[in-house]
């Protein structure tokens, strides 16, 4: 195999990747076509894809039933505005997520990405709370080690030190920070977590109009999974101080962690919840951040007497049909023995690296397997030796992780680990030569 044959010259020269350097860029491996967990690239090469695609593709690639619900749909109208105009495809995804949601969120704000719909969650609390009288609060609470998005209010609820505060640092919002719980998932709680966030309420809860998190697994910041009764008490804390709970489901939701949503570890329903990703498979981008009918209702009953938000592209048909497809098939498999038939392989074949000097941490959560190492990857580095092993895995930071699509066979799932525990070994001779 040679890397060349796999890169394109005008990508190199004339297109931006995700935080990549245009003088020097990371490899862009062309990919040709995908179907189910296999990314075929250029030259022939398939690989197993071992990130979803950046988490979304959940049901794998040129999925049958996918593909037909959006050629359906795409014969009637690729897209309507959403102003003064409705569709069934819409309507019906609507339909389709009371089935998922739980009871007391039944009000849906469709956008076009997890940004967005994090953009569209603070906008809300802040109306909320505008409605309510309370003129005080508009700042947010949030964790440390936290990922929301690249837009500026997402930014300012990144992890202050991961995130991407020290370059925009003067013109992003100053939020109010609590330590990330130290208690992990399979941890004994400690109650000392709870203790900050109760702090920061005494002290500062007349200016906080939410707090904002990723439930159980903090994903883009730290693959990390933290403990139930850590989202239980912050729930408690935010009703008597007033402030609303929003839980950012974007990654989480969808039964990544073996539940319909990360949430339902904790037995706890926000006030807002945004969800994405897997929500349309990876098909076609769409986000979307639901509210309770108390939130809906405060907002449109005092002034500006709207929501004010309304996207070019908000409930495009397309991703409203293939998302209703996607929760659809959800729904008609047993998905949370799915997930656990993935988290024991996962655990069983990783734990092997525990050991290993170069390795900090092994951890498995529902289809998440994460190796954390002692020193940060380059990535450049290791993306050959994956493509070596036919796999696809997208490491950042000191974080070697899968989170494959939930149709992965034992067998892919296999080499993929084997790939994870071979490429890390290689890596750290590699490196300590
Ligand atoms: C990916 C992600 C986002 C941002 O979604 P985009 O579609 O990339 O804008 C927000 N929150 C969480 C938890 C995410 O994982």
């Amino acid at each position: 195999m040679n890397i060349e044959n796999l890169l394109d010259a005008f990508d190199i020269k004339h297109l931006f990747h995700p935080y990549t350097n245009t003088i020097k860029p990371n490899y862009a491996f062309k990919v040709e076509s995908a179907d189910g967990c296999n990314l075929n690239l250029c030259d022939g090469t398939s690989l197993v894809d071992g990130t979803s695609s950046w988490w979304c593709a959940a049901l794998g690639y040129n999925h049958p039933r996918l593909n037909q619900a959006l050629t359906t749909q795409l014969q009637k109208m690729a897209h309507v505005m959403f102003g003064g105009l409705t569709h069934d495809s819409a309507i019906n995804l609507g339909k389709k997520l009371l089935e998922y949601l739980p009871k007391s969120l039944d009000k849906i704000f469709y956008v076009e990405s997890g940004s967005v719909a994090i953009e569209v969650a603070l906008k809300m609390a802040m109306q909320y709370q505008i409605a309510k009288g309370h003129a005080n609060k508009t700042n947010f609470a949030t964790l440390t080690l936290g990922y929301h998005g690249d837009t500026f209010n997402a930014m300012s609820i990144c992890d202050p030190i991961g995130g991407m505060h020290t370059i925009f640092k003067s013109v992003l919002p100053i939020r109010y920070f609590v330590p990330s719980p130290t208690s992990c998932f399979e941890d004994n709680f400690n109650t000392q977590d709870l203790d900050k966030v109760s702090e920061l309420f005494e002290k500062e809860g007349t200016n906080i109009a939410a707090f904002i998190l990723e439930p159980i697994m903090q994903g883009a910041s730290a693959m990390r999974f933290y403990h139930p009764l850590f989202l239980k008490g912050l729930q408690e804390l935010c009703k008597k101080y007033d402030i609303l709970l929003i839980v950012d489901e974007i990654a989480t939701g969808f039964y990544r962690l073996g539940k319909k949503f990360a949430s339902d570890y904790a037995q706890i329903v926000p006030d807002i919840m945004t969800i994405g990703k897997g929500l349309s498979a990876g098909y076609i981008p769409l986000a979307a951040c639901v509210c309770s009918d108390d939130v809906a209702f405060t907002i449109s009953s005092h002034k500006p007497y709207a929501f004010m938000h309304g996207p070019t592209y908000m409930a495009n048909p397309l991703a409203c049909a293939v998302a209703h497809e996607a929760l659809t098939i959800y729904q008609e498999q047993d998905m949370e023995s799915i997930i656990l038939n993935i988290q024991n392989i996962l655990t069983d074949r990783l734990s092997i690296m525990k050991n290993h000097p170069f390795v900090k941490d092994v951890r498995v959560l529902g289809a998440v397997g994460v190796i954390e190492t002692h020193d940060n990857i380059n990535v450049n580095l290791i993306e050959p030796m994956f493509i070596k092993h036919k796999v696809w895995l997208r490491p950042f930071a000191n974080l070697i992780y899968t989170m494959p699509p939930f149709i992965i066979s034992n067998n892919e799932l296999n080499q993929l680990a084997t790939a994870m525990i071979e490429v890390c070994d290689e890596y750290y001779h590699k490196m300590s030569k």
